[in-house]
């Protein structure tokens, strides 16, 4: 029997114990503030960040949307990142990417203060989580998302070989490190590996971002393999599909993740967590 990982239930508890934590905050007189900043109009990015506005307020945190014309000036924009970050209502700074072409995206994230870089793409923080460092750092929302998925489903992540299709360093290297940290042995495979079949029939563990629609059917996965899709793409008709063809490789997989409804969802959750994670760290 096929298990469906069901991200929205995941991450709905995820958000219900979130929301316990900033109630506990606000009795001692702190409420969890985050900044969402989105620069020009791309459809998803409009989505995505109207979504994380009103889960924050549905949590019961201080959220502001601020939104850029797509023209805005890189000084502008360090500008308010600077002003987020000496502000003291203010504990998670998020700039929503892509970003239009001008602008310099490393010198934004490095501008955000590492101890507000709520999504843990300031070097800093990436660092620590490739040295493995002990102590409290954020990483990559949806990275981080994925090993909550992982830890409902299976028993331990120590000694799967887990293959990743794609090398972001937006998910599929934080999810690298994270893996690592837990002893699993992992494979990163890109447009530049030959022989893709050989490396995710190994896996136990299959996670696909590689942003290709329908890319990965039953007979390039191990049978009773946990297979991640992170992939989301917009097609002709609207719907969103991942980059595993669902109903092919589902009669393989022991768990599943649909998309939607799958790693989606934990993103946002995650978001969450993160902004009360660094309330309660900085406090
Ligand atoms: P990306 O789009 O920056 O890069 C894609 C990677 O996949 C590259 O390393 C490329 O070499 C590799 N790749 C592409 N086609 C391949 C193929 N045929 N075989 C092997 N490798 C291939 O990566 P990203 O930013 O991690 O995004 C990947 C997908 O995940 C996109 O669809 C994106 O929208 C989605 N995404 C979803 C979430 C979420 O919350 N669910 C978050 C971030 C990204």
């Amino acid at each position: 029997m096929t298990n469906i990982i069901d991200g929205r239930k995941i991450a709905k508890e995820l958000n219900a114990k979130t929301k316990e934590r900033v109630e506990k905050l606000k009795s001692v007189g702190i409420i969890p503030g985050i900044v969402v900043i989105l620069i020009g109009d791309n459809p998803a990015s409009v989505i995505y960040t109207r979504n994380k506005h009103r889960t924050a307020e549905k949590l019961g945190m201080k959220s502001i949307l601020r939104k850029f014309p797509k023209d805005v000036s890189q000084a502008e924009v360090l500008q308010a990142i600077h002003h987020y970050n000496d502000d003291p209502t203010i504990h998670a700074i998020l700039i929503q990417l892509p970003l239009p072409k001008h602008l310099n995206q490393t010198e934004l994230i490095e501008a955000i203060a590492p101890e507000k870089d709520v999504d843990g793409f300031n070097s800093k923080n990436v660092g620590k989580l490739y040295n493995n460092e002990n102590g409290h750092y954020p990483v990559s929302c949806t990275s981080r998302g994925i090993m909550t998925l992982l830890h409902s489903y299976l028993d331990k992540i120590e000694g799967k070989n887990v293959t990743i299709i794609g090398r972001s360093i937006l998910v599929s290297r934080p999810l690298q490190s994270l893996l690592i940290n837990e002893n699993a042995t992992v494979t990163m495979v890109s447009l530049h590996t030959d022989n893709i079949d050989y490396y995710t029939k190994h896996a136990d563990i299959l996670v696909v971002a590689a942003g290709k629609p329908n890319l990965i059917k039953k007979d390039q996965v191990k049978p009773g393999a946990t297979v991640i899709d992170v992939g989301i793409n917009r097609m002709a008709n609207h719907h969103l599909v991942g980059d595993v063809d669902f109903d092919d490789v589902k009669e393989v997989a022991e768990n599943i993740t649909p998309v939607p409804g799958g790693v989606g969802p934990m993103t946002i959750a995650t978001l969450m967590q993160q902004t009360v994670d660094l309330a309660e760290w900085n406090k």
